[in-house]
């Protein structure tokens, strides 16, 4: 179990200040040592804001995953770079994201990045929070790739990523990371139409290696690229087979589906932790601290409060910085105001 109630955590990824952004679209001007303190910076920037919400767990906000070679794909061998988005104009969605074409085996010899990415993290916040690192599972991780001859469909994919995914949590936890989300966002999406138990058999092979090594937990939402969904947000179909994932807690979207299910969170907590997305990431309207405890109250009526976490809905990449800071305070104070009432 986790180390205090009503824990506040965070999904992965935070907001890159616009310089970074800026930066990113111009790397080619920048030197290594350039590039290196860019994202220090912007590491630095990630930790403050999430330090000044008070919160419980932090990461490095993603800011060193800034272009293809510093994203996960970048480290795998055997893909080509993204290839144009079949649809490049109109309203935003995952469609004009590119994927990439597989050229050859799969491999990723030096690892996904994510220790380098945990190394710097720990060596920049301040002592006091969990430090989490976060790695996409493979599953999620096959959606970008094209299948071809060799690997002729996603499962064929995924199961190539499989031992890649493996490596990097063993490899996480061997650098000291003693809490990692392995991040399954696919299989919330895709579950309506999967077989829910072989993805629950994919999870597991993947985090097999470190299984009481460090807190595991997965995330599981309906999609926020350009913050969009693309699952049928229900979470009806992945239960009770996602009961079996072998994690401690499992991250739920809840505020920007108004909460539906919320049921879902006791049958949960009476076999794991459960973190409760309580901050919707998708809406400009700012929760209020007071908005933040009625939350936590309506969530405490389902699961108890040693075994309940909080979080916003998704990682906050793609709300604007202005908003994601605001909304993490008044996740941290909304939190603290329950404790203190409750005298927790
Ligand atoms: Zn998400």
């Amino acid at each position: 179990m986790k180390d205090r109630p009503l824990r506040t955590t965070v999904i992965g990824s935070y907001p890159f200040p616009g310089w970074l952004e800026f930066a990113s679209a111009h790397l080619d001007k920048f030197g290594e040592a350039d590039v290196k303190e860019l994202i220090e910076d912007a590491v630095a920037i990630a930790i403050h804001d999430q330090m000044a919400a008070g919160l419980d767990v932090i990461t490095d906000g993603e800011q060193a995953r800034l272009d293809f070679n510093l994203s996960f794909y970048g480290f795998i061998e055997g893909i080509a770079l993204e290839s144009a988005p079949p649809r490049r104009f109109g309203p935003p969605a995952h469609d004009q994201r590119g994927q990439h074409q597989i050229t050859g085996e799969l491999r990723a010899p030096r690892g996904l990045g994510a220790v380098a990415d945990f190394e710097r993290l720990k060596r920049l916040a301040p002592p006091g929070p969990a430090l989490k690192a976060s790695v996409p599972g493979p599953y999620t991780l096959s959606g970008r790739l094209i299948p071809n001859q060799r690997y002729p469909d996603r499962h064929a994919v995924t199961e190539a990523l499989l031992p890649i995914v493996r490596g990097e949590l063993l490899a996480l936890v061997q650098a000291g990371c003693r809490e990692i989300t392995v991040d399954e966002p696919s299989m919330s999406c895709y579950a309506h139409r999967e077989d829910t138990r072989r993805l629950v058999d994919i999870f597991n092979r993947a985090v097999e290696p470190v299984i009481g090594k460090c807190r595991l937990s997965t995330h599981l939402c309906f999609g926020n690229y350009k913050a969009r969904a693309v699952g049928p947000r229900r979470y009806a179909p992945m239960f009770p087979a996602f009961l079996d994932l072998k994690v401690d807690e499992i991250h739920l979207e809840m505020a920007s589906r108004e909460f539906a299910e919320l049921e879902i969170i006791g049958e949960i907590a009476a076999r794991k932790d459960v973190a409760v997305g309580i901050i919707d990431v998708k809406s400009y309207y700012i929760e209020t601290p007071e908005d933040v405890a009625a939350r936590v109250k309506r969530c405490l009526q389902h699961a108890p409060a040693d075994r309940l976490s909080f979080a916003p809905d998704c990682g906050l990449s793609q709300t604007a910085r202005w908003a994601a800071r605001e909304k993490l305070k008044s996740l941290g104070r909304g939190v603290q105001k329950v404790r203190q009432e409750l005298k927790l």
